[in-house]
């Protein structure tokens, strides 16, 4: 996702000029992203619509370029949605012995969670830990857990033969209260899918256990199967944050997103390798920044975005003033419009212009007429465009058809060239055009 996201604005970056235009096709771009990183239609559909409405409405700003805008709402939004209300702080562990119940699918790494949250907490709150394995399914489960106990420095409750896993956990409260732990970790046992028998198991240990917190462990690989996982046991059991493994690697922001989105639970920790000290803090604003990748591409943006305009600026103040004016320069002009805010603004601004501009309304001159043919004059070959004489009958029906409109929407196009062609030379005589195109870019 990183990557391809780095993509798209790098070639925004690169193309220099930064327009509306731009600015949704980028977000295309972030949508068909966001996808291929496994986060779910209406998700990223959603995502794409908040970014689109918060950058749109604030085009009119003028402090802000177009790129800077993609990547800031973009990121933005990303935080918003990651960090939700920003409960992703630390384990409730007040009020010793706090039960800690983890649940999850089988290989999700619940007991390799377990023993690095248990390590954390011992070395850096310098809390008595203990922690049990209430999987009873597997007989090689518990003894993995008392294997990184001893390695790690922290107890695991006793092995025990032929006990349920609500009688374990029963004795692990006795033993965490009688012992004085602070902190109680309950491991659960999981299953390849989710299953009455296993929901119906983690609710009776619920119920017995009266944990702090229940902290669900989802695999960040499986992409949209985790989010689907969360979602059953948040109905089922009730869970007060999730943990995320595997996101080193090829681990990407795409699970976390949609899991966020889906859930509205806080995403609290990010395993990032099977070491015990391998275990972060979840980082809103750094997984978003992975996602997006961006470095310092606002500042990159910002930079070419000025010495594109100025260069423009003078570059085209020369053309009027020799009286030239072709295709490529109706574009800019036209994609500058839409950048100053659209038609509207852009004539309320403009000396004398005021009183056209219910004129311009009522004749349908607007944004949407703006992009049309912006798109028109993309159609358009090079040759064509710095020379729309030569457009005869086949040529216009293909430049139409490729912008997807009507001849007639072409033709429209060419008389308002011609009409701003002959303004032009009128006005660069009076060197009035310079001042003009000063005063916009
Ligand atoms: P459980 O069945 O849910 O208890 O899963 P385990 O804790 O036994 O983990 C299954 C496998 O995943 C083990 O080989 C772990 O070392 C590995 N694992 C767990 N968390 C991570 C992680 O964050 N990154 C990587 N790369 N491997 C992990
Ligand atoms: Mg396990």
């Amino acid at each position: 996702l990183s990557e391809r996201l780095g993509g798209v604005f790098d070639r925004l970056t690169k193309q220099g000029a930064l327009t509306e235009a731009d600015v949704l096709t980028a977000l295309r771009e972030v949508r068909v992203a966001l996808l291929e990183a496994d986060v779910s239609l209406p998700v990223a559909r959603d995502f794409i619509k908040r970014v689109q409405e918060k950058a749109t409405g604030s085009a009119v700003t003028k402090s802000i370029t177009p790129g800077q805008m993609v990547v800031k709402f973009v990121h933005d939004e990303l935080v918003r949605v990651l960090q939700g209300d920003g409960q992703a702080d630390a384990l409730k562990i007040d009020n010793p012995p706090a039960t800690i119940l983890m649940v999850g699918l089988q290989g999700s790494g619940k007991t390799t969670t377990t023993a690095k949250l248990a390590k954390r907490l011992k070395d850096r709150a310098g809390k008595r830990v203990l922690m049990a394995s209430l999987d009873t399914n597997r007989p090689a489960a518990m003894e993995q857990l008392a294997i990184l106990g001893g390695q790690i420095g922290v107890d695991t409750l006793p092995i025990v033969k032929g006990e349920s896993a609500v009688q374990i956990a029963k004795r692990a409260k006795t033993q965490a209260s009688l012992g004085g732990y602070d902190v109680l970790f309950l491991d659960t046992a999981g299953r390849l899918h989710i299953d009455e028998v296993l929901m119906d198991e983690v609710q009776s240990v619920r119920d017995i256990a009266q944990p702090r917190e229940v902290l669900l462990v989802v695999d960040g690989l499986t992409g949209q199967d985790a989010v689907n996982v969360a979602s059953e046991f948040d109905g089922k059991v009730g869970i007060s944050g999730v943990v995320l493994t595997r996101m080193d690697g090829d681990g990407r922001g795409g699970a976390a997103l949609s899991m966020r989105a889906v859930t509205g639970k806080p995403i609290r920790f990010v395993g990032l390798g099977e070491k015990m000290d391998a275990i972060e803090t979840f980082d809103a604003e750094r997984v978003a920044g992975r996602i997006l990748g961006m470095g310092d591409i606002v500042a990159l943006v910002e930079k070419a975005q000025e010495t594109f305009e100025a260069e423009q600026a003078e570059r085209m103040a020369k053309r009027f003033a020799k009286g030239m004016f072709n295709m490529n320069d109706l574009r800019m002009q036209l994609e500058q419009m839409l950048k100053m805010g659209g038609m509207q603004g852009l004539m309320g601004m403009l000396p004398g212009m005021a009183k056209h501009q219910a004129a311009a309304a009522e004749a349908g001159i607007d944004d949407s007429m703006l992009r049309r043919q912006i798109a028109l004059i993309h159609s358009m070959t090079k040759r064509e465009r710095a020379n729309p004489d030569m457009l005869q009958a086949s040529r216009k029906k293909r430049i139409a058809a490729g912008a997807g409109l009507e001849v007639q929407d072409l033709n429209r196009l060419l008389k308002q060239h011609k009409q701003m062609a002959d303004m032009m030379k009128k006005m660069g005589k009076g060197g009035m055009m310079k001042n003009i195109i000063r005063q916009f870019t």
